[in-house]
């Protein structure tokens, strides 16, 4: 699967991913986890997996972005900010943010973090 069509598929599961779960949920009563549960249990290995596999991918941009900075390919260089939608951001900032995917961090928090350190510090 090509990185661009693995995180479409990552954009597709990212909603499904953000339904609420909660501990006291009536849905997952009488079970003894949340994992038990056909609904909860769903959305938390959906969660687990999304996360997995944008770490992934944001370790496979990592050394594409690098090679394609080298070899001066703005092509895949703009591909790949897109992609994280941090086009228009320096290469500094864009590394900052796919550091922080492979991480398993928010990469978004992070570029707004490096942006306005004393913001968010
Ligand atoms: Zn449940």
């Amino acid at each position: 699967m090509s990185a661009a069509l693995t995180f479409e598929v990552l954009r597709a599961l990212k909603p499904f991913t953000e339904q609420h779960v909660a501990e006291n949920a009536i849905c997952h009563a009488g079970l003894t986890t949340m994992e038990e549960c056909s609904r909860c249990g769903q959305i938390l290995r959906a969660r687990a997996v999304h996360q997995k596999v944008t770490a992934q991918l944001a370790i496979a941009d990592q050394v594409t972005y690098a090679v394609a900075m080298r070899r001066n390919d703005l092509h895949a260089c703009t591909a790949i900010e897109r992609r994280w939608d941090l086009f228009g951001e320096n290469p500094e900032t864009v590394s900052v943010g796919l550091a922080a995917a492979a991480a398993g961090r928010d990469h978004l928090a992070a570029v707004a973090a490096h942006l306005n350190p004393e913001v968010t510090s």
